[in-house]
């Protein structure tokens, strides 16, 4: 394990001193967009949850909790207390539809740069969601499931996934520009290009000031096509 890290590692400094070689000598500006899903895209899986099954402390998403595994662990031992499977949370998502409008913006995005969804949610969660927005490429975590359906646990694939992926396309010269609504997307806003806050409650819109907050589909296009 030790001698993985340190292959890993090795592998990142050789491709930031690649960056550094041709930073001065950057012949394209060629960007990407990296989306949140959640709040950006699609209502949030876990209030849509909540509601259906009457338990408030569902309702507790990233943009109340910094912490995302005490939020997910949270959650978790909600599910085990009131029997909840995945097949009943599933049952909640297929009855969840995108946000008016976020189709139409993503397929217009599409067609003038590259997009990416990073998002926290889970491959078991994301599939009806991103059948009805055509398939994006998505970046997401798995659950862990039992026989009987019980969701017994979570495995990121990587800690600071969303940060990661913008940090791995800067090193690839993209120019990146990054939108999202919660405080699991500020790390990523922060390390992208330009980042840009949408759909964002006010107590995070006060804590990150240096990010523009945007609410409509029109205004987010406007904003990427001008850091594109
Ligand atoms: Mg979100």
């Amino acid at each position: 394990m030790a001698c993985r890290n340190g292959a890993n590692e090795r592998y990142w400094i050789r491709l930031e001193s690649e960056e550094h070689a041709f930073r001065s000598v950057r012949p394209v500006k060629q960007s990407i967009v990296t989306l949140d899903l959640e709040g950006v895209l699609v209502p949030e899986v876990w209030i849509a949850v909540a509601e259906k099954t009457g338990i408030e402390k569902l309702r507790l998403t990233t943009r109340d909790i910094p912490d995302y595994d005490v939020l997910m662990k949270g959650r978790l031992k909600v599910l085990e207390e009131h029997g909840l499977t995945l097949h009943d949370i599933q049952d909640v998502i297929g009855t969840l539809r995108p946000l008016d409008g976020a189709k139409d913006f993503l397929d217009a995005l599409r067609t003038i740069t590259q997009v990416l969804i990073l998002s926290d949610t889970f491959e078991e969660f994301a599939k009806p969601l991103m059948r009805q927005l055509g398939w994006p490429t998505l970046f997401c975590h798995r659950l862990k499931v039992d026989d009987a359906g019980r969701i017994v646990d979570y495995a990121l694939r990587t800690p600071e996934q969303k940060k990661k992926a913008v940090a791995a396309l800067k090193l690839l010269n993209y120019n990146v520009i990054s939108v999202g609504d919660s405080f699991n997307d500020t790390a990523m806003l922060t390390e992208a290009h330009a980042g840009i806050l949408f759909h964002a409650p006010e107590n995070i819109r006060k804590q990150f000031p240096q990010f523009p907050a945007l609410d409509r589909y029109e205004d987010l296009m406007d904003r990427i096509t001008a850091a594109l």
